[in-house]
């Protein structure tokens, strides 16, 4: 699977080749999936949400440029998979996971514990368009699933010179934007790529 991501193009840092080598997807999808589990697709993984394809974890743990002592929030643990790539990334930080669905989260409290990921990743279950203030602010911050709209939260639970990782558009397609927060408060925005991701559900998301 890392083999194909690399001649895709979609992988290139060493910090990221090797988490990716690391992390076995495998562990993160229903058992009846496993034989799927390294081929370049979304996977279901129960409460009709989805474990992101592995290209686009590499494309947003390429773009996210994650340092080894970063505090990461991710918004939407899913299977945990994602989360625990980026913990092997910053593996001298933090990395907290907000997962709307209590049930997801225990999912992906069991899989990141069957990992060998815990103690590196603290999952949370909440709405994550709300950030999570208790831990913030956060160098990097970013959401798996499609807004419609940079919840303010996020923005402001960044630090200087931080940046973020949303997909923003409509329901059923968005674009992946890349927000850096500079030292005055000003914000760039850079569209990465165009997507397709679940709804983010909340309040500053979409209603359920
Ligand atoms: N990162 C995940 C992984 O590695 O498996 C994939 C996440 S899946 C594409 C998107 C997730 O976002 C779903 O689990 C969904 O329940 C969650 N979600 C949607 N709205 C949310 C919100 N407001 N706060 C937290 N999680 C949310």
């Amino acid at each position: 699977m890392v083999e194909r991501l690399i001649a895709g193009g979609y992988l290139r840092t060493p910090e990221v080749i090797e988490a990716m080598l690391r992390v076995p997807r495998h562990l993160f999808v229903p058992e009846e999936l496993e034989a799927q589990a390294y081929s370049d697709e979304p996977l279901p993984i129960g409460r009709g949400q989805t474990v992101s394809a592995p290209h686009m974890v590499a494309i947003m743990c390429e773009a996210l440029d994650i340092h080894r002592e970063h505090r990461v929030l991710e918004v939407g643990a899913g299977s945990g998979y994602h989360a625990c790539v980026v913990s092997l990334i910053a593996s001298r930080g933090e990395v907290y996971s907000i997962e709307r669905e209590p049930e997801l989260a225990e999912v992906a409290e069991r899989n990141i514990r069957r990992a060998g990921c815990c103690g590196r990743v603290t999952v949370v279950t909440g709405d994550g368009t709300l950030g999570y203030p208790e831990k913030a602010p956060y160098d990097r911050i970013y959401v798996t699933a499609g807004a419609p709209q940079v919840p303010p939260p996020l923005l402001e639970q960044l630090k200087e010179d931080g940046k973020l990782l949303i997909p923003v558009g409509s329901r059923l397609g968005q674009e992946l934007l890349l927000v850096e927060k500079h030292e005055d408060g000003s914000t760039t925005t850079k569209k990465i790529i165009d997507c397709v991701f679940v709804p983010l559900i909340g309040k500053y998301g979409w209603k359920a």
